[in-house]
């Protein structure tokens, strides 16, 4: 039996069962590096890149220290935005399966308190969400936390970086003394240390390095003078083609300008900044993920905790000073059996930078010339797809089925030109092949969707 197999932990037969209905085959590393410490009760600090797995890392313990039978909140776990813990309370309740009635409430922003409080005041077994509306809540009483058996800080770096510091500490103030803390971080900065330091006991650390699988990850590197670099992104953007690219700059005045320049030249690029709306960003993810929108430009605490799969290139137009950034950004291609690019942009200024990188990398960098970049083809890049959006979602009870149905059925598309469809609560968008994009939002908005004409525009 290999020690990568969830039987050789203390979990019961029904859990097991259910790991192995979800596809969890073996533990990721980093899972079979705590869950045996978890399990056995010990506070932990660990560190692992995005996509590795930790949400089950600090779920697993989380139920295993709960009874279904007690209605009280025994597990809390702080997240820094509303996406990730939706996310988290999706994996909880897909784990928590096996179990029955656990009952699993997310409390972020966006949605009115009363609802919430509607929804404690059912019994919740585990509260998943943002420190400021999870303090909210305390502050109103709507639960407590005297029956807290495990508290986790869930990519503890992100919140500190969004200003979370107080709250998290506000919130902690009032958990029990007797519990276990699990905090689960990307990186592991100092203020991390710090918040360890004071609220955990004799904690655990586990770090898994992130060695990326060299022939996975092309890197290379361009220097740049400082009025090169915004227009080096277009040239290697038309030179490389690749349909999804994200691009870090240091700075949110270097995303502002990068993505007025990359639409100058007839790109599909937008920004991903803390400053948007939520609903503008769930708009932006939308496009990117659904491959309508060529660039996400971003700073490294916006783009934190995003999970993208096929990204085919990440860009860094500025070097960060942090080596071990610099690995995390280039870690977010080649994800999965799939090729990436990793492209940076380096002044002179910024080759102590690089040294550092490759210090930390274990290998010279390969550089190569911006006057090698050629446009593969005539006609600029464009994404493979449009996202159209019908004005109306999951209030008027449209359902991607509805939509896809409209789509084929009566516009006579084929599944292939259909991409994603995402419906949220008042606007559902649907990706589209480039090539019939005209062609369906006419016939949307002329047709029906769940017998009732919409209106529908292509962002
Ligand atoms: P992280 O929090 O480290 O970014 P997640 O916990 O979100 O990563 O996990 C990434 C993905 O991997 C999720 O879709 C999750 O369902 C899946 N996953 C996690 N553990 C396993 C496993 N042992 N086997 C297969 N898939 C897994
Ligand atoms: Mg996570």
């Amino acid at each position: 039996m290999a020690d990568t197999d969830f039987s050789t932990l203390p979990l019961p037969p029904h859990v097991l069962a259910n790991l192995q209905q979800l596809g969890y085959e073996r533990m990721t590393p980093v899972q079979a590096a705590t869950l045996p410490l978890a399990l056995a009760g010990k506070d932990l600090i660990a560190q692992a890149k995005t996509g590795s797995g930790k949400t089950a890392a600090f779920a697993l313990p989380l139920l295993a220290n709960l009874n279904p039978r007690r209605f009280a909140v025994q597990g809390l776990v702080l997240c820094p935005t509303r996406e990730l813990a939706e996310q988290v309370a999706q994996e909880l309740r897909r784990l928590a399966r096996a179990e029955d009635n656990i009952k699993i409430v997310t409390l972020t922003g966006g949605v009115p308190l009363r609802m919430q409080m509607a929804s404690l005041a059912h019994g919740a077994h585990a509260v998943v969400g943002t420190p400021g509306r999870v303090l909210d809540h305390l502050g109103r009483e709507s639960f407590a936390l005297d029956a807290l058996a495990t508290l986790v800080l869930d990519e503890a770096d992100r919140m500190l970086d969004m200003g979370f510091a107080e709250e998290i500490a506000r919130v902690i103030a009032l958990c029990p003394k007797e519990r276990q803390t699990l905090l689960f971080s990307a990186t592991y900065p100092e203020g991390v240390a710090q918040l360890a330091a004071k609220f955990m006991r004799e904690p655990q650390s586990v770090t898994l390095a992130e060695r990326h699988a060299a022939s996975k990850i092309r890197q290379r590197f361009y220097e740049v003078t400082e009025s090169e670099r915004l227009h080096a992104v277009g040239l290697l953007l038309n030179h490389y083609r690749p349909a999804s690219t994200l691009a870090f700059c240091n700075t949110k005045q270097q995303c502002r300008d990068l993505v007025a320049v990359l639409q100058t030249q007839g790109f599909a690029a937008l920004e991903l900044h803390g400053d948007l709306e939520q609903r503008d960003r769930d708009q932006v993810l939308v496009q990117f993920a659904n491959r309508s929108c060529s660039v996400l430009v971003a700073t490294d605490v916006a783009a934190r905790g995003l999970d993208i799969a096929n990204l085919e290139a990440v860009i860094n137009v500025d070097i960060t000073p942090d080596a071990q950034v610099h690995t995390h950004r280039v870690g977010r291609t080649g994800r999965a059996d799939e090729a990436g690019w990793a492209f940076s942009l380096a002044s002179l200024d910024e080759m102590g930078r690089v040294g550092r990188i490759d210090e930390m990398q274990g290998g010279d960098s390969v550089w190569h010339k911006l006057a090698e970049l050629t446009p593969a083809r005539a006609e600029p890049l464009r994404p493979p797809m449009v996202t159209l959006q019908i004005l109306g979602g999951r209030k008027e009870k449209i359902r991607p089925g509805d939509v896809l149905g409209a789509l084929t059925k009566d516009l006579g598309l084929a599944f292939e030109q259909v991409g994603k469809i995402n419906v949220n609560d008042f606007s559902t968008y649907v990706a589209v092949e480039r090539s019939v994009a005209d062609q369906a939002l006419r016939g949307l908005n002329a047709g029906r969707v769940k017998g009732k004409s919409v209106k529908v525009r292509a962002l």
